[in-house]
C-alpha cells in the first residue's frame, strides 16, 4: 500500500491548481452564484486545460488517465476552483455523458462526438430523472419506439445537470416495456437541436447555481438508429449505473478538494477572529471542530481513492463507489455547517466569506448521484441485507 502520489500525478495536482487559481475568473463567483451564471468561455478554458477529457483515450483526442490520476486532477480542480456549481457541471459532463460514450460506444459513435465532448465544443448532459422516478429507475416513463431505420423518442427528463446548456444528451427510454427489469431501457445520444426537443424549465436552484439544471420534453424525437449508445437495445440500466459508479467517485473527488479549501480558510479564520482578546482557535469548543473537518476530510480522501483504484482495477467498483459518495457528500455537509458555525454572522452574509456558497452547494451532493439512502439501501444490498 502506497499512499503517495506519483512525480508525474504530485505535477498534474500543482498545474491543475496554478491554472485554475489564474484562469477560471474565482474572482467573479459570486456574481455568477447569484445571478445562476454558467460561461462557456470558462467551459472552454478548462477543457483546453483537459478537465473535459481526463479520462477519454489519447487517441480520441482525450488525456487517457485512468481512474486514480483523473481523482487527482477533480481534487485539484474542486479545490482550486472556486466555482462550485462549474466543477459539478464539469463532472456531471465528463463522468455521465463522455465515459458512457468511451466506454460504450461503438467506434463510430467515440470518433463522432470525444474530440468535440473534449476539446470544449460540446457541453454533455445525461438525461435519466423524470418528474415522476428519481431514485426508482424502474419507473422511466419516456420512450423510444422503433419506426424503421429511426427511434422516435417521447416523455419528460427533469433535473438533468447541463441539461439547458447541453449539445448532446444521453437519453435513457424505454424500448421493452414487458420485458427483464434490467433489460427494460435503452440509451440514446440525442443532438439538443433535434426538432421536438425543447427546454421548458430553468431551475433556480439552493445551491450549484452556476449548473445548468432544467427539464426537457421530447416530443415525436427522431433520431437514426445509430444513435443507440452501444448499438444494442437493453443497456440503458448497466450504461446508466457505469456512470452512476465514475461520479460517485470523480465528482466526489473534486468534494474532497473543496473540503480541504474550506478547512484551510475556517484554521486562518479561526486565528485570525479575536473575541475576548484572544484568537477564537484558542477555544476548544472551536478547535474540535476544526478537528473534526479534517478528520473528515481525510476518511473522505481515502474513501475516494480507495473506489477510484478499485475502478482501475475492476469495473466492479460500485460498493466501494457508494461507500466513498455517501460518506464524503455527508461529512461536506457536516463539515460545511461546521465552517459557518465558526464564521459566525460573516458566515450568514451572502458573498461575505465563500463558506455561505460551499455549504449551499454541499446540501446538494447527498442528493444527486443517487440520494444518501438510495446510497444505504445499495451498501446494504452487496452486505447481502
Ligand atoms: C443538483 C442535482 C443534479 C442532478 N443531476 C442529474 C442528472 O444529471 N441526471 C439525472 O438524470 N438526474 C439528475 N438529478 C436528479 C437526481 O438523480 C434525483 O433528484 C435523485 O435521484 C432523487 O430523485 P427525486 O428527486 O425524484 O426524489 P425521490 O426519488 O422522490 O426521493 C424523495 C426522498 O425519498 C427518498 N426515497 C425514495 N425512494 C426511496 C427508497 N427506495 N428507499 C429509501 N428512501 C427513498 C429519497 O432518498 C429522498 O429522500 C440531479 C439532482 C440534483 C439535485
Amino acid at each position: 500500500m502506497n499512499f503517495d502520489l506519483s512525480p508525474e500525478q504530485k505535477h498534474l495536482r500543482e498545474s491543475i491548481l496554478k491554472f485554475t487559481a489564474e484562469s477560471l475568473d474565482n474572482d467573479g463567483v459570486t456574481m455568477r452564484d447569484r445571478e445562476s451564471v454558467f460561461s462557456r468561455e470558462l467551459w472552454r478554458r478548462a477543457a483546453g486545460a483537459g478537465l473535459a477529457s481526463l479520462t477519454v483515450p489519447v487517441e480520441y483526442g482525450g488525456r487517457g488517465y485512468d481512474a486514480e490520476t483523473t481523482t487527482v486532477a477533480m481534487e485539484a480542480f474542486g479545490h482550486g476552483c472556486e466555482d462550485g456549481g462549474f466543477v459539478f457541471a464539469m463532472g456531471a459532463h465528463l463522468f455521465a455523458a463522455v465515459v458512457p460514450i468511451q466506454t460504450f460506444g461503438t467506434k463510430d459513435q467515440k470518433s463522432r462526438w470525444l474530440a468535440g465532448l473534449g476539446d470544449g465544443t460540446l457541453v454533455g448532459a445525461h438525461a435519466m430523472s423524470e418528474p415522476g422516478a428519481g431514485s426508482d429507475v424502474g419507473g422511466i416513463a419516456t420512450r423510444a419506439e422503433r419506426q424503421g431505420d429511426h427511434y422516435v423518442l417521447n416523455g419528460v427528463k427533469t433535473l438533468a445537470t447541463n441539461s439547458t446548456e447541453a449539445d448532446l444528451l444521453l437519453v435513457s427510454a424505454v424500448t421493452a416495456p414487458e420485458g427483464n427489469p434490467q433489460a427494460r431501457l435503452s440509451s440514446f445520444i440525442v443532438e439538443s437541436n433535434t426538432p421536438g426537443v425543447a427546454v421548458t424549465r430553468r431551475f433556480e436552484t439552493l445551491g450549484h447555481r452556476t449548473t445548468p439544471l432544467g427539464e426537457l420534453t421530447l416530443t415525436d424525437v427522431r433520431v437514426p438508429v445509430d444513435s443507440l449508445l452501444s448499438g444494442k437495445e437493453g443497456g440503458g440500466v448497466a450504461i446508466f449505473n457505469h456512470a452512476m459508479m465514475w461520479e460517485r467517485v470523480g465528482i466526489f473527488a473534486a468534494h474532497v478538494g473543496t473540503m480541504e479549501r474550506m478547512l484551510k480558510r475556517t484554521i486562518a479564520f479561526a486565528r485570525s477572529r479575536k473575541q475576548g482578546g484572544r484568537p477564537i482557535a484558542g477555544h476548544q469548543a472551536v478547535a474540535h471542530k476544526i478537528a473534526d473537518m479534517k478528520v473528515r476530510l481525510e476518511a473522505s480522501r481515502l474513501l475516494v481513492y480507495k473506489a477510484a483504484s478499485q475502478l482501475d482495477r475492476s469495473r466492479l467498483a460500485a460498493f466501494d463507489a457508494s461507500i466513498a459518495k455517501l460518506f464524503t457528500s455527508e461529512a461536506f455537509v457536516a463539515s460545511a455547517l461546521d465552517a459557518v458555525q465558526i464564521l459566525g454572522g460573516a458566515g450568514y452574509i451572502q458573498g461575505r466569506h465563500p463558506a455561505e456558497r460551499e455549504l449551499r452547494d454541499a446540501l446538494g451532493t447527498t442528493l444527486y448521484s443517487g440520494t444518501s439512502e438510495i446510497q444505504r439501501t445499495i451498501i446494504a444490498a452487496w452486505l447481502g441485507l
